[in-house]
């Protein structure tokens, strides 16, 4: 009878911690009053701060280059309009309160290498310093549906460790905290493979991300709850198998180059 007991103990023990995290029951948001896009802020553990090398890398010859160093011929704006961030010496920097900017062509699972920098001059703190984003499958159509691999300024600025660089916006937090100093250039290799869905709208697949953030991995093929949400918790809405990448316009004066991708 007591190994009877026992082994009903290590049973629930066992599926208590398989229980996946977007089963843990949540406060329903909609009861709540004040800063409730704090519920979804993780702080604990902060990824240790580690001194990536040098990975600056040209694009295969495979790939698709969305941006060369000398025009944003591959982007528009939401509306549809041209890309108005400046371009400059090989680069372009997010245009404050322009708005986000969209590939023109659409992609679905892809590997992406996409170069950026964080304003030299250092200012605000928090999510207020170096933000933008790298969204994969923004549905336009949707509002702001994609899903987010963080861009922001993290060396020595702390914020919420699932919303610094390389986090997958309020999902992962990332494995180390590989980010070089404002005013140097930093990048992304990332491999995602895209949700599925089925005909009549269901998740069948997950979506995964994998993040090397310069040249080190920060996130190991993490599954994707949904698309990104500042203030809630993650949720998949069925889109086409093909979306565009975007490149958010957070107010800060981030830049960007070389950028590169291959179609899985
Ligand atoms: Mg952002």
């Amino acid at each position: 009878m007591k190994i009877f007991k026992n082994l009903l103990i290590l049973i629930g023990m066992f599926s208590i911690s398989i229980i996946p995290f977007n089963l843990v029951a949540q406060p329903d948001l909609s009861k709540l009053k004040g800063e409730i896009w704090k519920i979804t802020e993780i702080w604990e553990p902060e990824p240790i701060v580690i001194v990536p090398g040098n990975t600056n890398r040209e694009a295969p010859s495979d790939a698709i280059v969305l941006f060369d160093g000398s025009n944003l011929d591959s982007w528009v704006h939401k509306t549809g309009e041209d890309a108005e961030w400046s371009v400059q010496d090989g680069y372009f920097t997010v245009k404050p309160g322009s708005g986000d900017i969209l590939t023109k062509q659409s992609f679905g699972s892809c590997q992406l290498h996409v170069e950026w920098m964080s304003p030299f001059i250092i200012e605000s703190e928090g999510q207020g310093r170096g933000n933008s984003g790298v969204y994969f499958m923004e549905n336009t159509k949707l509002g702001d549906t994609g899903y987010e691999v963080q861009v922001l300024d993290s060396y020595n600025n702390r914020t919420y460790s699932n919303g610094q660089a390389a986090s997958v916006y309020k999902q992962h937090i990332p494995l180390v905290n590989a980010s070089k100093k404002p005013g140097e250039w930093q990048n992304y290799d990332i491999i995602f493979n895209a949700p599925v869905f089925s005909d009549d709208g269901q998740l069948i697949k997950h979506a995964y991300l994998t993040v090397f953030h310069n040249g080190v991995l920060v996130q190991n093929n993490v599954q994707i709850q949904g698309y990104v949400k500042f203030i809630g918790y993650p949720e998949y809405k069925a889109h086409p198998s093909r979306l565009p990448i975007k490149l958010q316009d957070h107010s800060n004066l981030v830049s960007y180059r070389n950028i590169w991708i291959r179609e899985l």
